[in-house]
């Protein structure tokens, strides 16, 4: 079977977990530490401004605490987000409003929410389709003259840079991503978040982590440098338990080593499938790259008005598709039938994102095309 994504992992990743294993020290510890280090030398970012955690959902959960929302505000995301992120806000019974995304990228813009603003928006929540940038640029300019946050779920984003070059995820409020098992840097489960304030980024590490002080030192620490009662903390906010641990900060050492390779992988498979599907007339291919951006390419969607049907031949000949995200407002906790999201619809009947990852050999994405160009040929 060729899967639509993938774990690259095998010994060099194992050899890491062993070592950790054998240390005896599996919570957060060294690997954590330099782990952090390492992402914030890749992003480019202080290192205080990273936090690690056990997914990209716990850091969605803690959003509406970290930005102080309430019933009664409102925030805004497109209708194709992730479900963790609305039920992060729905939760706490704040108002969400879905808006529609751009039928070209499947990432939102400025047009597909303006008109839902009003006093009650305290956010927008953007996501990167497939890490595809969204362009942030005008929606920052809006949203700072109107004192809403801007806040991106850079999950499928590990290495984007938008059309002026920038890294995305490393310039608004808060960007969260993921490590989870599907995603091109895997840590078996993790997360982490960017915040571009250092306040935010203690109240955060404080929310992820019991409500401990963010500058406070575990035990073992404390009992090293003269303090008699080590065992004896402080407790400033209810927060919950989402760190990372020492396993997973190995895995993702040795991820990350390679997620240079990997992207290029990717980004080989993309051009090849653009190339080879072009000459398709009922294929069109998803747009990933606006202006001049640069893009990790986690996803690779194409458009088709026989989509069901090429999803269950592929899949009837070994090879598994899939579309993400479903939209929220189809489903039954979010369901909204007053408002309209033609593209989103659009997308929901149309796209289907095929098999990119970096373990695809030629032979594998051959086999893909040709069989895509053998369905339209019948
Ligand atoms: C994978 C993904 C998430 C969730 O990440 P977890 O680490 O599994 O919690 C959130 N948002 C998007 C856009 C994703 O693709």
């Amino acid at each position: 079977m060729i899967n639509v994504f993938e774990p690259s992992v095998g010994i060099e990743d194992s050899n890491r977990v062993s070592d950790v294993l054998e240390s005896k020290w599996i919570g957060a510890g060294p690997h954590v530490k330099a782990f952090r280090e390492e992402l914030s030398v890749e992003f480019g970012v202080e290192k205080d401004r990273v936090l690690l955690t056990n997914s990209c959902s716990a850091g969605l959960m803690v959003l509406p605490y970290l930005f102080d929302l309430k019933a009664g505000d409102s925030v805004i995301m497109p209708t194709i987000s992730f479900p963790s992120l609305a039920n992060s806000f729905k939760r706490l019974d704040i108002t969400i409003k879905f808006c529609d995304v751009d039928k070209r990228t499947g990432n939102v813009t400025l047009d597909c929410f303006r008109d839902l603003v009003d006093a009650t928006t305290k956010a927008i929540i953007v996501t990167h389709y497939g890490g595809t940038p969204v362009e942030l640029e005008e929606i920052k300019v809006f949203a700072s003259s109107r004192n809403i946050y801007v806040i991106e779920d850079t999950a499928c984003a590990i290495k984007s840079f938008d059309s002026q070059g920038r890294r995305v995820g490393t310039y608004s409020d808060c960007a969260i991503w993921s490590f989870d098992a599907m995603k091109t840097l895997t840590c078996g489960d993790g997360g982490m978040m960017i915040l571009r304030d250092q306040a935010l980024r203690d109240k955060a590490s404080e929310l992820l982590y019991l409500g401990l002080p963010a500058s406070d030192k575990s035990g073992l620490d404390k009992s090293g440098s003269g303090d008699s009662m080590w065992w004896e903390y402080d407790i400033l906010r209810p927060g919950s338990r989402d760190i990372m641990n020492d396993i997973l900060a190995a895995i993702g050492r040795e991820q990350l080593s390679k997620l240079d390779q990997y992207i290029e992988r990717r980004k080989k498979i993309a051009t090849f499938y653009c190339e080879e599907l072009g000459s398709i007339k009922e294929v069109k291919v998803l747009s990933q790259e606006l202006n001049d951006s640069d893009v990790s390419h986690y996803f690779f969607t194409i458009e088709t008005a026989k989509r069901n049907e090429l999803a269950r031949f592929l899949k009837d000949n070994n090879v598994y598709t899939t579309f993400r995200y479903w939209p929220l407002h189809k489903t039954t906790l979010y369901k909204d039938v007053d408002s309209k999201f033609p593209n989103a619809e659009y997308m929901a009947a149309n796209c289907l994102n095929l098999p990119i990852h970096q373990n695809l050999s030629d032979a594998n994405i051959s086999l893909v095309v040709q069989l895509i160009k053998s369905f339209f040929e019948e």
